[in-house]
């Protein structure tokens, strides 16, 4: 059974090769450009961003594996393997990690980390006190899947009060918002946004100037969800005017962010390299591993991509 991991890096193909070994010893694993791969052989597939058109020779594919939670960039190519099970990497640890990430962001824009850097860098005592406590700083987060509930568990657990926002309301223990209709009343009570929706059509661009306008005067934004979802040159300009105080940015469009990025150097923005929930190779081979057994004894797949919501 022939297992393809589409990775640029020969240390992660080795990884992989060790922990499907112990993990599931009758899967082989190939690396995605092994020039002597025949595409017919391979049974799974395990992509991140495949080159359009590269998984429909996989004609005997049984089931694809995002190397992410989110599955934008295989359902972008328009000869994607429709007729397959698309399963979306949610290990147990993805969304543990992407709260962590989360609820540091969170402090980091509460008790600005930006200018403790700053004094850092001039060697500058600069004793001051930050504006509000957590306990009065709420934080809104948009998305309210595996990502968003787990972050609303460790904010909480820090003192932050927490809103939600996604498609249909939820039974969750805060306060949530549900659909367009509701999207303004979220907004204006979040003192700092979370963006950890799926990029979709419906949201591909939604941290933009008129979203952000209706944020109140002194927000913070966080982006751990997709680089579609945020209009860079508006976030920047809204921090520029002052009416965003910081943002920190984990995801962008196009990855990597261009050396020129202006970005990079923005005093208001804390970049990091997409690695917000970033399960490591063993945690997603354990994972793969997991339901590959299940799809072969017939069981099933959890976290399965949804055409119909298209994420
Ligand atoms: P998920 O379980 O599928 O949850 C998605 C959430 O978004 C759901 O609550 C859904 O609402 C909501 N949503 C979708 N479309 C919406 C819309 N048009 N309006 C309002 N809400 C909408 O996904 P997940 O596992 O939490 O992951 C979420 C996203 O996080 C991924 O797609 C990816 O973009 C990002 N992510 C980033 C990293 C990173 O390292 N930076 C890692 C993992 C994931 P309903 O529940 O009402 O349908």
């Amino acid at each position: 059974m022939v297992v393809v991991v589409n990775t640029a890096s020969e240390k992660a193909i080795a990884e992989w090769r060790e922990s499907l070994a112990e993990m599931a010893p009758h899967l082989e694993v190939r690396w995605w450009d092994d020039a002597n791969l025949d595409p017919a052989d391979v049974r799974y597939a395990v992509v991140w961003k495949p080159e359009h058109g590269r998984l429909a020779h996989f004609t005997g594919l049984k089931v694809l594996f995002s190397l992410g939670a989110g599955v934008d960039n295989i359902v972008a190519d328009p000869a994607w393997p429709r007729h397959v099970p698309l399963v979306r990497m949610v290990p147990a640890e993805g969304p543990q990690r992407m709260g962590e990430y989360v609820t540091w962001a969170a402090l980091s824009l509460q008790k600005d980390l930006p200018r403790i850097f700053r004094s850092r860098e001039a060697k500058n005592w600069d004793s001051f006190a930050t504006p509000t406590p957590a306990t009065e700083c709420t934080v809104g987060i948009m998305g309210l899947g595996a990502m968003g509930r787990r972050s609303a568990d460790l904010l909480r657990g820090v003192g932050f009060p927490v809103i939600g926002w996604s498609r249909s309301r939820k039974a969750l223990p805060f306060e949530n918002f549900a659909g367009a209709e509701e999207l303004d009343a979220f907004l204006a009570r979040s003192r700092i946004l979370v963006c950890l929706l799926p990029a979709t059509p419906e949201t591909t661009g939604i941290l933009s100037a008129p979203l952000l306008v209706k944020l109140p005067r002194g927000a913070g934004l966080i982006n751990s969800g997709r680089g579609a979802h945020q209009n860079l040159a508006d976030i920047i300009a809204a921090l520029d005017e002052g009416h965003l105080t910081g943002a920190v940015l984990d995801v962008f469009d196009p990855e990597p962010l261009p050396a020129d990025s202006p970005a990079w150097i923005h005093p208001k923005i804390i970049v990091t390299s997409h690695i917000g929930a970033g399960p490591s190779t063993r945690e997603c081979a354990r994972y793969v591993a997991t339901s590959i057994s299940a799809f072969e004894l017939r069981e099933a797949l959890y976290n399965l991509y949804d055409p119909t919501r298209g994420y």
